[in-house]
């Protein structure tokens, strides 16, 4: 201890540590749990790209890339981005390889916000997302979104959010944690409002390869919307590369060069090995990715099917690999839950109050897991439904 003076930030001592950590902590300390608690695939990366990773070490590639990263990744992900979602982005100037979506986020909120600017977050949404803003030095606006409307946001209750302190959205889709999708018709409500306020979007999309009803619709690729959106996405969800640390950034070369600024200092470049790899799964891997893809759609259909069997009412969500299904009938908040179940059945869920308080009533599951180990969750949950 360094006796009674305080060292810790204010920002920091004011943050509240993540609630998805405390069920993992709860659950790491007992045998036999079955998680469907994670926000990872449970593939592993395709063999192709963890070989170009090696192959890259045994050539001795170690040393630091440009800042941007490699500029042969650059190019590759600027024509993956033009195929997949038909949004343009120059290597140069416009595309910046991140340590994950998660520093892509931070970088974009950090090089935007001015002391006491806000920006809209929509609730239930991923836990980083306020602590980044605050962090940042900006306020996040809560706009809230309901399974009635599938959590999808409504332009009007965006609009409604909207102050003259208010300079961004930050919009997630497919999302986690409700997995819920916004369609073209959806996203171009909302960009009306974004333009007719001059807001920026920060859209992570992260999970756009997770998309299984209906192909993404990137906002950025809606009229008037490229030049006032910061495009984050990566390879971890789609490619099956969490550990990797790899993510990029897409904004008009004036956002970008701010954004790049930051990155310089703070983090220099993105891992070398994992550039190669991604470059390979770029180059080779998009057949791995449809294969996972159809595995995912397989046990989404199953989970949604199984939890309205049990009377957990769960809309079937678009994309990412959670569902969201309501436990009001159980009379149990979603932390009691989530305790309860994984006391009484070893089966870790998520309380959907973590992620906003629209995710009371809610739990978050993860359908990341092998068919064998969802089937035998769904039956320990029936049990611990019917014991009640
Ligand atoms: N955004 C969302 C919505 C996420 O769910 C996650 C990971 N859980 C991230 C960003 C961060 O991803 P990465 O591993 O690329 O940092």
């Amino acid at each position: 201890m360094l006796g009674t003076k305080s060292y810790i930030a204010k920002s920091v001592e004011s943050m509240q540590p993540s609630g998805i950590r405390k069920f993992f902590d709860l659950a790491a300390g007992m045998e036999g749990v079955i998680s469907l608690g994670v926000g990872e695939p449970d593939f592993v990366t395709s063999w192709s790209a963890r070989e170009a990773a090696i192959l890259s070490l045994e050539r001795g590639l170690t040393s630091y890339t440009a800042n941007a990263g490699l500029l042969e990744l650059r190019e590759e992900v600027s024509g993956y981005m033009n195929n997949r979602f038909h949004v343009s982005y120059q290597p140069k100037e416009e595309i910046i390889l991140t340590v994950g979506a998660s520093q892509a986020l931070d970088l974009a909120l950090r090089a935007i916000l001015d002391p006491g600017d806000e920006v809209v977050i929509v609730e239930p949404c991923f836990v980083s997302y306020a602590p980044l803003v605050e962090l940042a030095g900006g306020k996040s606006v809560t706009v809230e979104t309901t399974s009635d409307q599938q959590f999808k946001l409504q332009a009007a209750a965006l609009e409604q959010a909207i102050t003259s302190k208010t300079k961004a959205l930050l919009l997630c889709s497919p999302n986690n944690p409700t997995g819920a999708q916004l369609d073209k018709k959806d996203l171009e409500e909302i960009a009306v409002i974004v333009k007719k306020y001059d807001l920026l979007v920060i859209a992570d999309e992260i999970y756009a390869e997770l998309a299984y009803d209906i192909p993404h619709t990137s906002i950025a690729s809606l009229e008037g919307m490229r030049e006032r959106t910061i495009l984050i996405n990566g390879f971890s969800k789609g490619f099956a590369m969490t550990g990797w640390r790899l993510g990029f950034i897409c904004a008009p070369s004036e956002l970008a060069a701010a954004m790049l600024k930051i990155h310089q200092y703070a983090m220099m470049c993105a891992s070398t090995p994992a550039q190669y790899a991604a470059l390979e799964a770029l180059k080779t891997g998009m057949k791995d990715v449809e294969e996972m893809k159809k595995d995912y759609r397989r046990r989404r259909n199953y989970i949604v099917q199984s939890f309205n069997d049990m009377g957990l009412d769960c809309h079937t969500p678009g994309g990412a690999f959670y569902v969201f299904p309501s436990i009001r009938s159980t009379g149990l908040t979603s932390e009691q839950f989530a305790e309860e179940l994984l006391k009484e059945q070893k089966v870790a869920v998520v309380p959907g109050s973590v992620f906003g308080n629209s995710g009371e009533g809610f739990i978050r599951c993860s359908y990341a897991s092998s068919m064998e180990q969802l089937q035998e969750a769904v039956k320990r949950i029936n049990c611990f439904i019917n014991n009640r």
